[in-house]
């Protein structure tokens, strides 16, 4: 045996790496970013708070400043505390650390967000996963509760909107999930600009219940910055497998600036539910001549689609220069999908021209 294979754990020589496609040139409808470059207005105002950024110094440990305009951008109710983290990626690795006992189990859905199972392996958690109805990837909520009752899960995760599928589940089934749960259930928000759902204004009343947010797809993705709002006594605990400094200064300083200014990429989101109503509706329309086409309703920034053949449509894509994410091998229920992040109004008209025209030829 190579010393390589010696020392790795099995389990993470046994996976592949987290993908990301090669976008240089491409239009980039495959990540959930927002499509609009930062307002011109506030790139000065970046500029002069980036400059004076004291980079020999270490961060401020406690991001007072970047707390406090998270809380005012987002509404975040006095009595919740919160907690930062680079990406809300980290933060979910630091709730799998802190709860990582032997054998403890990481429950999810299944279409879910790709990173719930792959960090429960990160961290030695045992995964499992409860299939969505396959129609319309609705909650199974008996499916649900019989898997809390049968593997007393230490951590269920659920996106609400669910990627990648981008339905907002009952909200009644939530509340029954969390109740029946002894562990703690994390409610992912990172879509939160774009629903008309939360539970913000429920996670005070919910003992064993926390939310996660992120400021990614709401147009700061490149500056990595999740957020974790619960009760204290669930965050002081995450809180201490927290890194030092994990946000550094640069994030710090302009997400502060960026979210004063909140009100700019609120404005953009805005535009962005408003192409997404339009592209549903276009879809819609073009799908009606094609049978077999299918387009999911969605709350968040992004729609997924199926197709009769989701691999040649994703090569035609490409082909014409568009990059989308083909999902149709991450679950059996994801068959011949492709999930198509909501772009600029021009962005969206260029793909839905390669679109009809790819299905014409397809179909003709
Ligand atoms: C994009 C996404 C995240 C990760 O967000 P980052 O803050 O960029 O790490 C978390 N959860 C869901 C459901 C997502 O789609």
């Amino acid at each position: 045996m190579s010393a390589v294979g010696g020392v790795i754990r099995s389990e993470i020589a046994s996976l592949a790496a987290y993908h990301v496609q090669d976008a240089a040139g491409y239009i980039k409808l495959d990540a959930m970013e927002n499509p609009f470059p930062l307002p011109d207005g506030l790139r000065e105002g970046l500029a002069t708070h980036l400059s004076k950024v004291a980079v020999n110094r270490y961060p401020d440990p406690a991001a007072v400043a970047l707390t406090k305009a998270l809380r005012n951008a987002m509404g975040i109710p006095k009595e919740l505390d919160i907690l930062l983290g680079n990406g809300s990626d980290e933060i979910i690795q630091m709730l799998a650390m802190a709860c990582a006992k032997p054998g403890a189990k990481l429950l999810s859905v299944e279409p879910a967000f790709v990173m719930f199972k792959m960090i429960a392996t990160f961290c030695g958690m045992t995964y499992v996963g409860v299939p969505l109805r396959a129609a319309d990837f609705r909650l199974d909520a008996d499916a649900m509760l019989a898997a809390i009752t049968e593997h007393q899960p230490a951590l269920t995760f659920l996106a609400y909107p669910n990627n990648p599928t981008g339905n907002l589940f009952d909200r009644e089934d939530v509340r029954r999930i969390i109740r029946a749960s002894l562990g703690l259930v994390v409610i992912d928000e990172a879509y939160f600009a774009f629903s008309s759902q939360s539970f913000l204004d429920e996670i005070s009343q919910l003992p064993n219940a926390v939310l996660m947010r992120t400021v990614s797809k709401l147009g700061l993705a490149g500056a990595r910055l999740g957020v974790l709002i619960g009760r204290r006594a669930w965050l002081a605990e995450v809180d201490k497998v927290r890194l030092p400094y994990n946000i550094n200064s640069f994030t710090q300083t302009a997400a502060t600036f960026l979210l004063e200014n909140i009100g700019e990429f609120i404005a953009q989101t805005k535009v962005l539910v408003a192409e997404r109503t339009a592209m549903a509706a276009s879809l819609s329309r073009l799908f009606a001549r094609f049978p077999g086409t299918l387009c999911f309703p969605s709350e968040a920034n992004f729609v997924l689609i199926r197709v009769p053949d989701a691999a040649a449509v994703f090569a035609a894509l490409k082909a014409r220069k568009i990059l989308v994410k083909n999902t149709s091998q991450s679950h059996t229920l994801m068959r011949d999908t492709l999930r198509i992040t909501i772009g600029s109004p021009a962005e969206n008209a260029t793909f839905l021209t390669a679109l009809t025209s790819i299905l014409e030829s397809q179909y003709a």
